[in-house]
């Protein structure tokens, strides 16, 4: 026989909104332990890439420095030769430098100490190096040249390197116009070997990567190691570094998103030098300082990801179970609280609703009423028709009277096919009014069995809560005893017993 619908009350009803709430602080808890680990790994991961950079930072300040110091020694070695060469000729005016035997072993001497890097050369005002060399370019065109020969003196003049020489060796010049200017001699011009400077900046420079570039002050590539001839004498002024890290501050360290050499992003330690109009640049590819990082913030999102989907996992295992034992945990409380076959509340769950009722009603005076209703001539249906059309009787007269009820009524079975039904908030006169819909509602009721259709009627005895009923007896009493009244009265008829009227039992 499948399982009557519930219908006594709100009990069974519950059972969703309690699984539901058995759910939620499992995935309330997945949540936050969500929200704690995601964030830990953000904020790791924040911290530990800000740490990396910092770290670069360090190391390409140091290094920065240190071509900076080596790079300004160069330069300043090359400001003293020609101090000294030019005070020469100035102090010999009647000795020609280009012959000279003493001016050669000065300048031979240069070209010793500075380990050949650096050669000192005489040149005519529109730029003609002397000694001639065969496919030199004159600098006469050159701005730094003209610079230097146009009377600042107190600069520093220097070019974009130039290939010279047979086997085309890179050199940087430096212009320093004569401070006696001769008829066959306006200007000396030293000029540093590139490959100087360049071993000088592979010593600093970060390997595998990292990469060390001199510039002008006005963006002119002078050297850079790795070495590309391409990039000497290009300008860099349109790079981030000039338009926005040397703008901001002469010196320090700063993220390019794309380097102006080889479109890299890149992080690099900075200084314009100051006392001479150049900029060193040590740089390392963004690559090489997140790459460590890269792979560790993978590793820790990995975990992270993992052991989230196995708190997920767990959490809906666990909601799972909970709300398993929530429904059963209903079902239970709606097995102890009604009766298997019609759905009504049991008599020991129904009383138990009646007294809590009638303490209010003692306390607040909040009314109540209540109906006993017995099914008429039961037994014959069950004697006609077989037990089973009687429990469909039964079930039938519960589901019905229900549907005459509001939410906060209460209908429980108190044996048999006797039921009751609790109203509260309700007067006699109102309950009466329900008692007959009722009435009416179970005197249409029709059960078709093979033995043709059953039809049956109840009687209903019908009573409100009094000031003077001594306890729950009593108007249970006095409800059955209109009850009686209405079975002797002839049966299928509501009878209502006021408080007070001492019948004797029909
Ligand atoms: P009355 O009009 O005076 O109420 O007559 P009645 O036949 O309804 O009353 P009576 O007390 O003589 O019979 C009640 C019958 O109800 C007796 C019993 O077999 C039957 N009964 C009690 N509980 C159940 C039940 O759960 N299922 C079925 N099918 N019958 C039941
Ligand atoms: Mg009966
Ligand atoms: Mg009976």
């Amino acid at each position: 026989m499948p399982a009557p619908p519930p219908i006594a009350g709100p009990s069974a009803g519950n059972a969703a909104p309690a699984a539901a709430r058995a759910a939620r602080p499992v995935f309330a808890a997945a949540a936050l332990f969500l929200v704690l680990l995601w964030s830990f790994v953000a904020y790791w991961t924040v911290g530990a890439r800000q740490e990396a950079i910092t770290g670069a930072e360090r190391i390409l300040r140091g290094l920065n420095h240190a071509a900076e110091e080596q790079t300004r020694r160069l330069f300043r070695t090359v400001d003293l030769f020609l101090g000294v060469a030019d005070q020469w000729i100035a102090d010999n005016p009647q000795r020609d430098p280009r012959s000279d035997a003493g001016f050669q072993r000065l300048i031979d001497d240069f070209r010793r100490r500075s380990g050949n890097a650096v050669d000192i050369r005489l040149a005519t005002g529109d730029g003609t190096l002397l000694p001639r060399s065969a496919g030199e370019r004159p600098l006469g065109d050159d701005d730094f040249f003209r610079a230097a020969v146009g009377g600042d003196l107190r600069h520093f003049h220097v070019g974009a390197p130039q290939a010279s020489g047979p086997n085309g060796v890179w050199r940087i010049p430096v212009a320093h116009r004569l401070t006696q200017g001769r008829p066959e001699a306006a200007a000396l011009v030293a000029t540093v070997e590139l490959s100087a400077l360049l071993s000088l900046y592979e010593e600093v420079r970060m390997r595998p990567n990292g990469a060390v570039a001199l510039m002008r002050r006005d963006g002119v590539l002078l050297a850079r190691t790795p070495h590309d001839e391409r990039l000497i004498g290009r300008s860099m002024a349109g790079g981030e570094l000039y338009r926005e890290l040397l703008p901001r501050a002469e010196r320090g360290f700063g993220h390019i998103a794309r380097a102006t050499t080889d479109a890299q992003e890149k992080y690099v330690g900075y200084a314009a030098l100051g006392d001479l109009p150049l900029v060193l640049a040590v740089s390392v590819p963004a690559d090489d300082v997140l790459g460590q990082w890269r792979r560790q913030a993978l590793i820790v999102a990995l975990f992270a990801g993992g052991v989230s989907a196995a708190a997920l996992l767990l959490a809906s295992r666990l909601a799972r179970a909970r709300v398993e034992l929530a429904t059963r945990d209903a079902e239970l409380q709606r097995l102890a609280t009604t009766d298997p076959t019609t759905g009504a509340y049991n008599r020991h769950h129904f009383l138990s609703l009646l007294y809590r009722e009638f303490a209010r009603d003692r306390r607040h005076d909040t009314l109540l009423s209540l109906m006993v209703v017995d099914l008429d001539f039961f037994k014959q249906i069950n004697d006609g028709y077989g037990h089973a059309v009687g429990d469909e009787a039964l079930r039938a007269l519960v589901r019905t009277a229900a549907r005459c009820l509001r939410e906060m009524d209460a209908i429980g079975r108190l044996g048999g096919e006797e039921f009751a039904v609790l109203l509260p908030g309700t007067r006699a006169e109102q309950a009466e009014i329900v008692a007959e819909r009722i009435r009416g509602a179970i005197a249409g009721i029709a059960i078709e069995t093979e033995h043709g259709t059953v039809r049956f009627t109840v009687s209903v005895g019908v009573t409100q809560g009094a000031a003077d009923d001594a306890s729950v007896d009593a108007l249970l009493a006095r409800a059955d005893a209109a009850l009686h009244t209405a079975k002797a009265s002839g049966r299928n008829r509501v009878v209502v017993r006021a408080a007070g009227e001492r019948h004797a039992r029909s």
